[in-house]
């Protein structure tokens, strides 16, 4: 049999789905100046399939122009297919940014945190996921034995992302059924995104070549522990690379500049929920003493809060400045990372736009404190359902024109249609939904 491979152009879209078009490798050169045509319907096609009503209908026509640097090829010998494809931007015909294309979100907040503030973003999702080649145990939480029944998964999955030049930083069993997680080192601007793409692809192919499969649900089933995306994230001189997060003299080491930066993601985070947390059952998991995320909380060394200072392993002052940064940590996986990440620092841009003074550090957990220190804190419950989310998100006006309107009101339009899709199952069934889904 005559074999020929086949390269993917694709974009990670509104529902955190890869989709693309197919075309034979030898066409690679010339695809990656002319792109693939694309249309603008496809991004209302929901996670579950039906599409939510679209603006644009049948018409319009666009082009998924494909970045080379986000090229992934991984090898799976000769009796599969290699994994190949190439990440795009959606753009008008005549080569413009598409206004919805979530790529092009995040670039946009990129060069806006850049010509405003001189910084870049240094970033990298963690990931937490589910392996089904595996049969649910009791006492399997962090368990060498865990790590033992995955068999060759990790270690296929790590021989795939060193071919993709992903480097793989820690693979371990985690606390929840059948729940692994990934880290990975990080990577600057768009890029820690475009990896946070691939590292969900590529575990999903190899498992797809093992004969099982992965999801990374934001849960499992409503009693159990969620799968968490944990955002960690840095701000450096974009003139120099030096990082601008710790000043020695500050209360738990937060510069004023990034202190600003956080306090915007803070105040922002009940609206950027819907966002980061972009599914009904996202909300099970964004629950109190789930080790999570609850509330719009800054907490030091503290697994629940929305936002964590990270803890730095190191003592000379330089290496503390090089390792001190920040985890967001209301994410999933149903959100695309260009759109998770782009509307964290979409709020961290509006925090230093207004120059916000360093938010003060939680003591404690939230759900345990008065009420009157919480006000005093400015600390929130997070929306408890995407509904309440979206609503939040929609009244939300300060962060508009960073998304855009045409982005704003398109995510809205498909989210709602999504959350009364599920609003006809129980929590039950809509995880076991958004299982299949993600
Ligand atoms: N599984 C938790 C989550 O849903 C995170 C546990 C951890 O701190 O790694 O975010
Ligand atoms: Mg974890």
């Amino acid at each position: 049999m005559r074999r020929e491979e086949i390269v993917m152009i694709c974009t990670c879209d509104l529902a955190g789905q890869m989709r693309g078009k197919g075309f034979p490798v030898s066409d690679l050169e010339e695809r990656l100046t002319r792109g693939i045509g694309w249309t603008p319907t496809n991004s209302m096609i929901t996670a579950h399939g039906p599409i939510a009503p679209s603006p644009w209908g049948p018409f319009g026509d666009l082009v998924l122009k494909p970045d080379p640097e986000s090229r992934i090829r991984v090898d799976f010998g000769e009796d599969h297919a290699a994994e190949h494809f190439v990440i795009g931007d959606i753009c008008h015909i005549d080569g413009t940014p598409w206004e919805v294309c979530p790529r092009g979100f995040l670039k946009r907040v990129l060069e806006a945190i850049e010509k405003r503030h001189g910084l870049k973003v240094k970033s990298a999702f963690e990931h937490e996921f589910v392996f089904e080649g595996v049969e649910e145990r009791p006492n399997a939480s962090y368990a060498l034995d865990s790590f033992r029944r995955q068999d060759i998964f990790a270690e296929s999955f790590l021989g795939a992302l060193k071919e993709a030049g992903i480097t793989l930083d820690t693979f371990m069993p985690e606390y929840g059924p059948k729940q692994y997680e990934v880290t990975v080192g990080p990577a600057t601007g768009v890029r820690s995104a475009d990896q946070a793409v691939a590292i969900r692809e590529i575990a999903r192919a190899v498992a797809t070549r093992l004969g099982t499969r992965v999801s990374f649900t934001p849960i499992l089933r409503p009693d159990a522990v969620g799968n968490g995306v944990h955002v960690h994230f840095s701000l450096q001189d974009a003139a120099t690379g030096m990082p601008v997060n710790y000043n020695a003299q500050a209360p738990h080491g937060l510069s004023a500049r990034a202190g600003a930066f956080i306090a915007g993601i803070l105040q922002k985070l009940p609206a950027i929920t819907a966002v980061t947390a972009a599914s009904s059952v996202s909300y099970l998991r964004l629950t109190p003493n789930r080790w999570s995320a609850a509330y719009n909380n800054l907490g030091f060394r503290d697994r629940e809060a929305g936002v964590r200072i990270c803890p730095v392993f190191a003592t000379a002052e330089e290496q503390i400045a090089r390792q001190y940064h920040f985890e967001y940590r209301a994410a999933d996986a149903t959100g695309s990372p260009y759109l998770v990440l782009g509307a964290i620092l979409a709020a961290g841009l509006y925090g230093l736009d207004q120059d916000l003074p360093a938010p003060p550090v939680c003591q404690g957990a939230p759900q345990n404190m008065a009420q009157e220190d919480l006000d005093r804190l400015a600390i929130v419950r997070l929306p408890q359902s995407l509904g309440e989310a979206l609503d939040a998100f929609e009244a939300e006006e300060e962060l508009t024109d960073l998304f855009g309107p045409e982005l704003k009101s398109a995510y809205l339009a498909h989210k709602r249609f999504e959350e009364k899709l599920m609003s006809a199952l129980s929590p039950a069934e809509q995880c076991e939904k958004y299982r299949l889904a993600y």
